[in-house]
């Protein structure tokens, strides 16, 4: 029973270093994310979710662009960041 209950709180103590690791990237996508991206299809701006900037940060920094899908026309392209922000 004592074992069980060592491993469970190892196990804890994991997941809580791994979700400290975490959050200074989590902030930084975050700040990522404050920014809207504009539809090159129909010129709509929207904003996405940091979760949504974890596998697109890199063309995000790099090109200040991300592939995304339009919330108003449904199409997937590389959505850019309008030049005024
Ligand atoms: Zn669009």
């Amino acid at each position: 029973m004592e074992a069980i209950l060592a491993v469970i709180v190892v196990i804890l103590v994991l997941v809580l270093f791994a979700w400290l690791k975490l959050f200074p990237k989590i902030a930084i996508l975050a700040s990522l994310a404050d920014k809207p991206f504009v539809c090159p299809n129909c010129g709509h701006r929207f904003y996405v979710k940091w979760y949504q900037l974890i596998f697109r940060q890199f063309s995000v920094y790099t090109y200040n662009k991300a592939n995304f899908k339009c919330p108003c026309c449904k199409m997937h392209d590389m959505c850019s960041r309008p030049h005024d922000c």
